[in-house]
């Protein structure tokens, strides 16, 4: 057995090296990792090298939504098997504090998350993973699915945070990764009407792909005219913004119906901007913030193994380990026409 992993060495570069098979403790298990997805974040630490107060400094791994193979098991690892195909959920956490104790571990202050530094990611052929953090993917599911359950979780709990429905009347800001998997996790609640708005046709052409109801291009027309039309001036009952874009972070209020619930998903590039506070309290509206997710694999995985969720179409582009580095190229530099792009360690 020989290990690789793509070391990012500096801003925009990276480098394939052998590194030693990590060894296991007693609860955990050793993974032969087969699909790896690259985040949003991953392209940020490359492009800018840090994100917030997380900077990257030395040689550094990035990945973090993975699925593989279970090829060794510790003594201690419950419930899973060599030949095992699971995905990791990345979330290791102290299991003892009041966010923990309480359910909310997503809010652990002791959070490791793959690929945020100092923790090391997983484009790599192995790693060792706690059991506990695993989850086994049905015969039906495939890991290239399951690497993406990871961001479709980001989905999942926005819709959760907007108290989707059956029934329920969803817009959404932004059709990149996380945009459409709040379309599919709005979709897996049972939303009846979903609409997606982006400035790039590829990206909507996928939304109607994978379930929008209406699309709208807010390169050609105002959203906020558009969708007033779509609803008879309702609004809709839970806006998402997944663009992390000022502009359409202000136009939530715009948007959402009287009563209704704004979940800010994206983070714009500045702290502060103007929000018309008294139109959001005109329409006696809400906003929510989310962080990461919590308790949504389980539902994840069904979800996708009953076919309600048809993930693996949001992936436009595959590349192997040895093409990482273009990988990277092509997402950073042909925004427009790529959307989630995975890659295969063989
Ligand atoms: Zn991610
Ligand atoms: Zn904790």
């Amino acid at each position: 057995m020989d290990n690789k992993a793509a070391f990012m060495t500096g801003i925009n570069k990276l480098e394939l090296r052998e590194v030693p098979v990590p060894e296991i403790t007693p609860e955990e298990v050793l993974i032969r990792v087969e699909y790896v997805g690259i985040c949003g974040s991953d392209m940020h630490y490359m492009e800018y090298g840090r994100i917030g107060d997380y900077v990257v400094e030395d040689d550094f791994v990035l990945g973090h939504e993975c699925a593989g193979e279970v090829v060794s098991v510790g003594a201690k690892a419950k419930g899973l098997q060599v030949g095992d195909k699971v995905c990791y959920e990345p979330n290791l956490t102290c299991g003892e504090c009041e966010y923990c104790r309480s359910g909310d571990y997503n809010l652990c202050p002791d959070v490791q998350y793959l690929s945020t530094p100092p923790v090391q990611g997983c484009f790599a052929r192995y790693m060792a993973f706690p059991a506990s953090l695993c989850f086994k993917l049905p015969e039906n599911v495939s890991t290239k699915e399951g690497a993406l359950v990871e961001p479709f979780s980001v989905g999942l709990e926005a819709a959760k945070a907007g108290g989707v429905k059956p029934g329920s009347r969803v817009l959404i800001l932004g059709a990149g990764c996380i945009g459409l998997m709040s379309l599919l996790a709005a979709k897996t609640y049972g939303a009846a009407d979903v609409t997606v708005v982006d400035i790039y046709p590829k990206r909507l052409e996928k939304a109607l792909e994978i379930g929008a109801t209406h699309v709208i291009n807010a390169t050609d027309e105002d959203p906020i005219a558009v969708y007033a039309k779509l609803t008879g001036s309702e609004g809709a009952d839970v806006v998402i913004e997944a663009a992390g874009a000022v502009e359409t972070t202000q136009q939530t209020v715009f948007l959402v119906k009287r009563g209704g619930t704004i979940i800010l998903v994206g983070m714009p590039p500045e702290d502060e901007y103007i929000f018309n506070f008294a139109k959001l309290m005109g329409q006696v509206a809400q906003i929510k913030t989310i962080f990461r997710f919590k308790n949504t694999y389980p539902m994840a995985i069904r979800a996708i193994a009953d076919g309600s969720a048809d993930i693996a179409k949001v992936v436009t582009n595959e590349f192997a380990l040895s093409d990482i580095t273009e990988a990277f190229n092509v997402n950073i530099n042909k925004k427009a026409e790529v959307g989630k792009i995975v890659i295969r360690i063989d």
